[in-house]
């Protein structure tokens, strides 16, 4: 994937606009899951030439990953753990890497002990001193859940499920925290991320596909992009390109309310602070991820790295994440008045031709990596079904 210059990127590109300026088919700004995937299916599917810039030093998005001063893999943007049903992003994503099959399974510190979250039978009896069994802690659950309709908000979900009590333990701080909000401020889809069960399955996530890219996302990436029709410009803004760069389409994985100067109002996106540590001992916590939901704790969660990528190491390395309001944009904020705000923003996205909005912060919308995947590969579906489209056309004209 050949790195360039912004004045390579001028040498490089073919001399196409109007106004000689340099010309690339594409212009995709970020390459994270998004913009990557985007740039490779367009490059390898499409054969056009693509030019994709990052005002970050490095590809992989929030994904980055390496190796730190101590030699231990680490994200830099905490921990990211792929899990997903549809096979054929896992058939897609597995042209760039290998797998190693890792479950994620999660520890919360409450009232001083260690117990599986999301709340399950051995969090039950761990917490309240039981010996349930799974139909025992159905009836347990059904006592204390407290009927809520219609469910509106993230304390409607967990409420109607748990009661009061465990909401309280588990997820009314640990909300508060992450998100500056409380959780009756906030859609039902937060915090229904995350289930309930009454049998002994601890693991996070119950999706079919549950891996790591083998050798980490960075090289991941760094194969997706390997391809002699993509440029990467790196540490490098979309302004500083804008003006000086023409293009057939320009695809913008940035925060949509920054790319129209936030003329509706700002958009809310949730930031968090990483405190990096490595210590010179084998391993931290018996688990990758300990949540820490009690606001006396300032953090949410401390990663383990290694027990996510499998490395043998002396020494172990751990993030702590503090959320913020200030920051770089990571999570946009699920709430009604977010998304009509929002909605205005698509408004005038929809109307703006020869640009189209991609991934978490191009559509404001809280998804995961492999949502994001499918995203951009449904995007570039429509693109190569209208280049079809485009090329037959042109065939036509020319055999008129
Ligand atoms: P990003 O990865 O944010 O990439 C956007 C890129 O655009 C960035 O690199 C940015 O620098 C660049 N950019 C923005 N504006 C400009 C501009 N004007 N000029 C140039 N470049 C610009 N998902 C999971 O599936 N599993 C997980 O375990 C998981 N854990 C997560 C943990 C954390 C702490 C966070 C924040 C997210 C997590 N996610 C997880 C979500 C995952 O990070 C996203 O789904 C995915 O990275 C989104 O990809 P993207 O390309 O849309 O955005
Ligand atoms: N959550 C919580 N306590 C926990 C775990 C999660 O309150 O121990 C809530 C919190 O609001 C969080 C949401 O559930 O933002 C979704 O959790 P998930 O782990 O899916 O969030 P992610 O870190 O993937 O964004």
């Amino acid at each position: 994937m050949p790195r360039i210059t912004l004045e390579q990127a001028c040498a490089n590109a073919a001399t196409g606009s109007a106004e000689g300026r340099p010309y690339y088919d594409y212009l995709v700004v970020g390459a994270g899951f998004a913009g990557s995937v985007l740039a490779e299916r367009l490059a390898a599917g499409l054969g056009k030439r693509v030019l994709l810039v990052d005002r970050r030093d490095h590809v992989g998005g929030n994904a980055y990953d390496h190796l730190d001063e101590a030699g231990v893999m680490v994200h830099r943007y905490g921990p990211h753990i792929f899990h997903t049903n549809a096979q054929r992003i896992v058939d897609y994503l597995s042209r760039f890497t290998e797998w190693r099959p890792y479950e994620h399974r999660v520890l919360a510190q409450v009232r001083d002990q260690l117990v599986p979250i999301p709340i399950n039978l051995t969090t039950l009896n761990t917490l309240y001193g039981l010996d349930m069994d799974e139909a025992g802690a159905q009836a347990f659950l059904a006592e204390r859940a407290e009927p809520v309709e219609p469910l509106r908000t993230s304390e409607d979900v967990v409420v109607s499920q748990v009661g009061r009590e465990l909401y309280e333990l588990f997820f009314r701080g640990y909300t508060r925290k992450q998100w500056g909000r409380d959780p009756s401020e906030l859609d039902r889809s937060v915090t229904a991320r995350v289930p309930t069960r009454t049998n002994t399955d601890d693991r996070y996530f119950a999706d079919t596909f549950q891996i790591m890219p083998l050798h980490g996302y960075t090289q991941m990436f760094e194969r997706m992009l390997d391809h002699p029709g993509i440029d990467i410009l790196l540490s490098t803004d979309f302004a500083q390109v804008n003006q000086q760069i023409d293009r057939g389409h320009l695809v913008y994985c940035g925060p949509v309310d920054e790319y129209f100067g936030f003329q509706l109002g700002r958009l809310p996106y949730r930031s968090l602070r990483f405190e990096h540590k490595t210590l010179a001992q084998e391993q931290f916590q018996p688990v990758s991820v300990v949540n820490y939901p009690s606001e006396d704790v300032p953090y949410t969660r401390i990663t383990e790295y290694k027990h996510l990528t499998g490395q043998q190491h002396t020494h172990t390395s751990l993030t702590y994440e503090f959320p913020s309001n200030e920051g770089d944009p990571y999570y946009p904020v699920p709430a009604p008045e977010n998304a009509a705000l929002y909605q205005q923003y698509k408004a005038l996205a929809d109307a703006t031709p020869g640009v189209t909005f991609l991934g978490r912060l191009g559509t404001y919308k809280y998804y995961n990596m492999d949502q994001v995947v499918g995203q951009a590969l449904a995007l570039y579906q429509r693109l190569e079904a209208e280049h079809g489209e485009a090329d037959a056309g042109a065939q036509t004209y020319a055999s008129a």
